[in-house]
């Protein structure tokens, strides 16, 4: 489900034929050591492709729409190593549709005292180049990625990974097909959206089924498949039984890997990757889909609960950002449950009735069964865990009616300063920035949800990026977050995105 595409990005270099055929036997030269040099520096998630120098207006537009058509193309890194007049870009630019990292580099460090001459000032000249060539972005007022520095540089490289992961975020946003299988929960505002908006925004596609047409794909499963799922459970997995009868628990268990299988077969047969349910709306089905879910969730499918669509997409596409990231610590759907007020020790306590993705785990998992205070079905057997510490995000995608913000959170994750034995489900617990009190302030005052889509492996600029690319407005709540500004932000942007 998560298996890594192999996108690829251009590296388009810019230059005119103004300066002559050795000068541009260099810049050809400079760019292919570039790339190898990028390709080799172990920073970059996905393959850069060397292109043959834009010099012309015709090949500029050329090499732009065969990067349009061509599916393994996920971006475009353009940089200008001589001057190229920008009215050659005008059409191109125009015609593009992936997404464009401008790199502002150049390809020797140091200027050369001693043998520096006119010649090589005319070959070498980003500083100038660069400036008219970022000029014609402003004036079309198009979206790019602009990243300065060495290109040697490991941070340099490394910024350029980074957007990488959100240009797939871009290019993989318009393949998300979330399946429903419930309504937004009855009365509930957050959740709710326009489902065309967010087609034309971001490619979604939000279909609903009957749960009884999935239920009977469940049902459909034989005892063998879910005799040997329940077994990788209890071998991955510890039991908790609590006091409960061991058949009867093994029972409950087994109800849900008949869900899991049942519900993603369901899902590859019609090629959904995010899924929605809703404990209210269950037909068929014996229980709440707890553990079911969070398998899912850890095999790369978006989830949102009580019918909640757009954390369900948000969710799937940050798994896919994140896709092969060394050492990742998980991605999952989230919700703010409940506060700890103590001086010092603020924070919030996070979890879900049960579903949490067992990506963002610290140490062992286990099996519980717990009735539910919702519902009226069996008792649900979920994984229950307490997620990593250190820094993370956690997002909002919310439809304010006239436009789409995203709220990006910056937050601490830690660990509760004790246990919770009789909690029954899975938990993270986290200090939102700057603090509790100015991060839910913030939070609240920008209308964001108690669901969210969280990541240890995404940064809010990647996702601020992901937004911008998207043409939605983006807010951060962070470390410099001040509510005053923050206010006079919000109603700046009410102007600038209103449509
Ligand atoms: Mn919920």
């Amino acid at each position: 489900m998560l298996e890594q595409k192999k996108y690829q990005f251009w590296f388009c270099t810019g230059s005119q034929d103004l300066y002559g055929d050795e000068c541009l036997a260099h810049v050809a030269e400079h760019s292919k050591i570039m790339v190898e040099a990028l390709n080799k520096s172990g920073n970059l998630p996905y393959e850069v492709v060397w292109k043959p120098t834009m010099i012309t207006n015709e090949v500029i537009r050329k090499t732009f729409n065969e990067a349009n058509i061509d599916e393994r193309c996920a971006g475009v890194i353009t940089w200008m190593h001589t001057f190229s007049p920008a009215k050659s870009w005008i059409l191109g630019l125009q015609e593009l549709r992936k997404p464009l990292l401008h790199l502002h580099t150049q390809f020797n460090r140091e200027i050369p005292y001693d043998t520096i001459d006119m010649d090589f000032m005319n070959e070498n000249q980003a500083a100038h180049g660069d400036r008219e060539y970022g000029h014609i972005f402003s004036r079309l007022n198009m979206e790019r990625k602009v990243v300065a520095g060495y290109w040697e540089d490991p941070e340099v490289q490394k910024e350029v990974g980074a957007w990488m992961r959100t240009a797939v975020g871009v290019i993989e946003s318009s393949h998300v097909r979330v399946m429903r299988v419930a309504d937004n929960m009855r009365n509930v505002a957050v959740t709710e959206g326009d489902k065309v908006e967010a087609q034309i925004k971001f490619g979604w596609e939000v279909d609903t089924y009957p749960i009884n047409e999935v239920v009977e794909e469940v049902n459909a499963v034989s005892q063998a498949d879910i005799d040997a799922l329940v077994e990788e459970y209890y071998s991955k997995y510890d039991i908790l039984l609590e006091g409960r009868d061991e058949k009867e628990f093994r029972q409950h268990v087994a109800v849900q890997a008949g869900i899991e299988i049942g519900f993603e077969r369901f899902l590859e047969e019609r090629n959904y990757q995010a899924i929605v349910t809703h404990f209210g709306d269950l037909g068929g089905l014996k229980q709440l889909p707890g553990l079911a879910m969070q398998r899912l969730m850890e095999k790369g499918y978006g989830f949102g609960a009580e019918g909640d669509w757009k954390t369900a997409a948000m969710v799937r596409i940050m798994k896919i950002m994140t896709q092969g990231k060394k050492d990742a610590k998980g991605t999952s759907f989230m919700e703010d449950y409940t506060y700890n007020l103590v001086p010092g020790k603020e924070g919030v306590l996070e979890a879900h009735m049960l579903e949490v993705c067992p990506t963002i785990a610290d140490g062992k998992i286990a099996i519980k069964e717990q009735p539910l205070s919702m519902g009226d079905r069996e008792d649900p057997a979920r994984l229950v865990f307490t997620a990593k510490t250190g820094p993370a995000i956690a997002t909002s995608l919310i439809d304010l009616g006239d436009r789409f913000r995203l709220i990006i959170n910056e937050v601490e994750c830690k660990k509760t300063e004790k246990p919770m034995p009789k909690l029954p489900v899975a938990t993270a617990f986290w200090t939102p920035q700057p603090n509790l009190k100015v991060g839910t302030e913030a939070w609240i005052l920008a209308g964001g949800a108690h669901h969210t889509a969280f990541s240890y492996d995404l940064s809010a600029q990647q996702m601020g990026d992901w937004a911008a690319q998207m043409g939605i407005e983006a807010v951060y709540i962070d470390k410099d977050t001040n509510i005053r500004q923050f206010k006079n932000e919000l109603n700046w942007n009410s102007v600038f995105y209103r449509k």
